[in-house]
């Protein structure tokens, strides 16, 4: 989840170190006690902000417990929240710094009319005509929402998240952004910023967004957020095919610890069907859109490049996901 809060300063600031300290009343988000309210806030990364403009910036913060006084004087360091996800990712980031860990995460998402709580452009209390003619399509009735998907994509630009393309996705009123390649803990930074961005964006428009990972149930598709990886030794030719392979013999091994953190519901999506895989099982292919894992078909041409893990799903927390690719395939 994203929140955020305004301030204004006497300065410009350039680098988040320049930034004060803040905090907010945890109370209110379920995060502390009313009698011991504080959270802080610590400023990690600075993007522009394609709303006001100007000098005016948005700040990516992680979240602390603040520093406390002990009987005998000594002032505590801070300490993450428990929901403070990137933390954690930050420190193994670190760790393999050396191996320089690439990701690209492709977002899908729903958009819903707010009102009806039903995908934008479908028929009021009815479904529009099967999957099919929608994916990466044009025309009124198959693109619903197009103007959001392009403003967003500019807004994301303005502000320096790395994004990399859009499409419109199978189930009509459902959208895809990628973002990446992106280096260690900036692609959760990006892709977090990148949901604030779509969420602020939609407001104008009186439009909801839904990451949920199967927004309507049956013969539609669900939304995923694919993440791909390649660290040093997989994009180097001579190193590049076996890397590869070696990795996602570590990957299998910790399918369970995977599957378990991937985003919530995300059980009503993979179900097999629809380009997915079984949430039971862990496999993984060349060119295959119903594996775990799929290997590009030019890797074993080339000997080396990435691989998608598609497991994630749309409500992914990739701070997570990063810290369990990096932990499974290049610290075990
Ligand atoms: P798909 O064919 O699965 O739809 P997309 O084109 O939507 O793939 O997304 C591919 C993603 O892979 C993009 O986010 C891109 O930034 C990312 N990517 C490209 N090269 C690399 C790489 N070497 N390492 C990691 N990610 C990469
Ligand atoms: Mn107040
Ligand atoms: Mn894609
Ligand atoms: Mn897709
Ligand atoms: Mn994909």
């Amino acid at each position: 989840m994203q929140r955020s809060k305004t301030r204004v300063l006497d300065k410009v600031p350039t680098k988040p170190e320049e930034l004060p300290m803040w905090n907010y009343d945890g109370s209110s988000t379920g995060q502390a006690p009313g009698d011991d309210s504080e959270v802080y806030l610590v400023p990690r990364a600075i993007y522009k902000d394609p709303f006001r403009g100007g000098d005016n910036i948005l700040v990516m913060c992680d979240t602390y417990e603040p520093p406390r006084v002990l009987p005998d004087g000594t002032v505590t360091a801070i300490k993450p929240i428990p929901t403070n996800t990137r933390a954690a990712c930050a420190e193994v980031m670190e760790k393999v710094k050396a191996e320089e860990p690439w990701f690209g995460i492709e977002q899908e998402y729903t958009l819903l009319n707010a009102r009806t709580k039903w995908p934008l452009g479908w028929p009021t209390n009815g479904y529009p005509g099967p999957q099919g003619p929608y994916y990466c399509s044009a025309g009124a009735g198959a693109a619903i929402g197009r103007e959001i998907v392009e403003s967003h994509m500019k807004c994301c630009l303005f502000a320096g998240v790395n994004i990399s393309g859009v499409n419109a996705e199978v189930m009509p009123a459902q959208w895809e952004y990628q973002v990446g390649p992106c280096t260690g803990i900036s692609m959760g930074d990006d892709l977090w910023m990148s949901r604030y961005l779509m969420y602020r964006l939609a407001e104008l428009y009186n439009v909801e967004v839904t990451f949920d990972p199967k927004p309507i149930p049956g013969d539609w598709n669900g939304a995923g957020g694919h993440t791909n990886f390649s660290s040093k030794a997989t994009r180097t030719a001579e190193t590049g095919w076996q890397a590869i392979q070696d990795q996602i013999a570590k990957l299998e091994k910790r399918h369970a610890v995977h599957i378990a953190a991937y985003g919530e519901g995300n059980e009503r999506r993979l179900t097999g069907k629809h380009e997915t895989s079984s949430i039971h099982d862990f496999s993984w292919g060349v060119a295959n859109r119903g594996c775990s894992i799929r290997v590009g078909r030019m890797v074993p041409v080339e000997k080396c490049g990435y691989y998608e893990d598609r497991r994630p799903a749309s409500n992914l927390d990739p701070y997570v996901v990063t810290r369990l690719i990096c932990e499974s395939a290049l610290l075990m």
